[in-house]
């Protein structure tokens, strides 16, 4: 999982929305990318995510 800017994920990605991204993180294996945005972002909101929608 990447951010839009992520040089990391060039090539092959597949672009969604924040909420089906969260859908994605949520699968077993699925781990946001530490070199761009997307691991702050989502583990930020994922870390909010218990129990506040
Ligand atoms: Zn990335």
């Amino acid at each position: 999982m990447h951010g839009h800017d992520c040089a990391h994920a060039a090539g092959g990605g597949v672009e969604v929305e924040n909420l089906q991204a969260l859908d994605v993180l949520m699968r077993p294996g699925v781990r946001a990318c530490h070199h761009c945005d997307a691991a702050a972002i989502f583990g930020a909101v994922l870390q909010l995510g218990g129990g506040h929608a």
